[in-house]
């Protein structure tokens, strides 16, 4: 069962697991370069941070969904964090 408490270690981060960023717009996890999203990246309270992962749809639903870590999806024309 989820819970709300702060875990007692820290979150795995996706800007970590993953490969390094090629460039935006480009999946990190698999390389696709359509329907790709920029993902903001959060600490352990869910303040957001300057860290953005680039998912395309395939591997945010297998990525993002269940990982603990909140990520919220950038909007078109948001500037990203370099
Ligand atoms: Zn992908």
């Amino acid at each position: 069962m989820r819970s709300s408490r702060v875990p007692p270690q820290p979150l795995p981060r996706l800007s970590q697991t993953l490969p390094e960023r090629v460039e935006p717009g480009v999946c990190q996890a698999c390389g696709e370069e359509k329907n790709v999203c920029g993902w903001q990246e959060h600490d352990e309270r869910d303040k957001p941070e300057a860290i953005v992962v680039w998912l395309c749809q395939a591997c945010e639903k297998k990525l993002i969904k269940p990982h603990p870590r909140l990520y919220r999806p950038l909007q078109a024309n948001e500037p990203f964090p370099a």
